[in-house]
């Protein structure tokens, strides 16, 4: 049997996800195929219930999207009710399912992968679009010291502050404190546009996360002014990347899958396409 799966967004053709779980199907032998579908303007619901209806599995969900694919879904997991926003489909039993994978991802990969630490650290999150709100529940459940976030638009984060309801998350409007872990969740490289950041920011001993990913390992703007700056700790977002995929995948397989050797020939690869 072959499963059909798909990546839903706009732009689409960036995306690395049909990449990644056609490695992960591999791995359990399955036969799956997975589509990049570009979604026009204002089209996400027909898009997707095209594709539910062309015999679609699932499907994952990226910019500007997720949250259409929030309103989209009958039901949702606590992941994205908290995030408002959902990057996973699944149909159970005819029931379309909402989940957001993202913040499992970046926390799995933070964690885990490179071994930093999150609990009772000062974390300052850059961005308050969909990806940051829904990082945001996974990086509280991990008990830092706080959590501050810093946006272009000042009422989007103080959207997501409201959301939680945590005292340890705060929107802000100016930097003046040195952060443990700093993460950039803009798409402002995306566009070919600068963060201005003060270096005060940062010391020797912060870590810095893009979640931004491109053709060269941990080479973001965003992380070329960290190292310019002395900070050692940096990653892009390749390695949240494969794990919000493997979730993905648990979610519709109900299967687990290795994602070192995954993460490794993505890099080997270099490409983003
Ligand atoms: P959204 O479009 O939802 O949000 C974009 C965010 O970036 C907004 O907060 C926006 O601010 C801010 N921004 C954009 N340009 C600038 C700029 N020039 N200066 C300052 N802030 C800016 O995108 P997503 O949240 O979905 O994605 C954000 C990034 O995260 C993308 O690069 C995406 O590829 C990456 N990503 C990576 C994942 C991974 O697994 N590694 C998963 C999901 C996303 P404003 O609100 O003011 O417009």
């Amino acid at each position: 049997m072959k499963y059909q799966l798909a990546v839903l967004g706009n732009p689409i053709a960036h995306s690395r996800s049909p990449e990644i779980h056609k490695k992960f199907a591999e791995q359990h032998r399955l036969e799956v195929s997975f589509d990049r579908i570009l979604v026009p303007f204002n089209s996400f619901d027909n898009c997707a219930s095209d594709f539910i209806q062309s015999g679609g599995k699932g499907f994952n969900v990226t910019a500007p999207c997720k949250q259409d694919a929030f309103r989209f879904s009958v039901t949702h997991s606590k992941a994205a009710e908290l995030a408002q926003a959902v990057n996973t489909i699944s149909t159970r039993d005819g029931v379309i399912h909402g989940d957001n994978t993202d913040g499992a991802g970046l926390k799995q990969d933070i964690i885990v992968n490179l071994g930093w630490t999150i609990e009772g650290k000062k974390i300052l999150m850059l961005g308050a679009g969909g990806a940051a709100s829904g990082v945001v529940g996974d990086l509280l459940a991990s008990n830092p010291n706080s959590l501050h976030i810093l946006n272009r638009t000042f009422n989007k984060a103080q959207a997501i502050e409201r959301l939680h309801s945590d005292h340890r998350l705060t929107a802000i409007t100016t930097l003046d404190m040195t952060y443990d872990l700093i993460i950039n969740a803009t798409s402002a490289a995306f566009n070919d546009e600068r963060l201005d950041l003060p270096p005060s920011i940062l010391c020797d001993s912060s870590c810095c996360y893009d979640l931004t990913y491109g053709r060269k390992v941990n080479e973001t703007p965003f992380l070329i002014w960290s190292k310019g700056l002395g900070v050692t700790s940096v990653s892009d977002g390749l390695g949240m990347l494969v794990e919000q995929a493997a979730q993905a995948f648990e979610i519709w397989f109900g299967r687990n899958v290795l994602t070192a050797p995954v993460i490794e020939s993505m890099r080997e690869n270099g490409t983003t396409s």
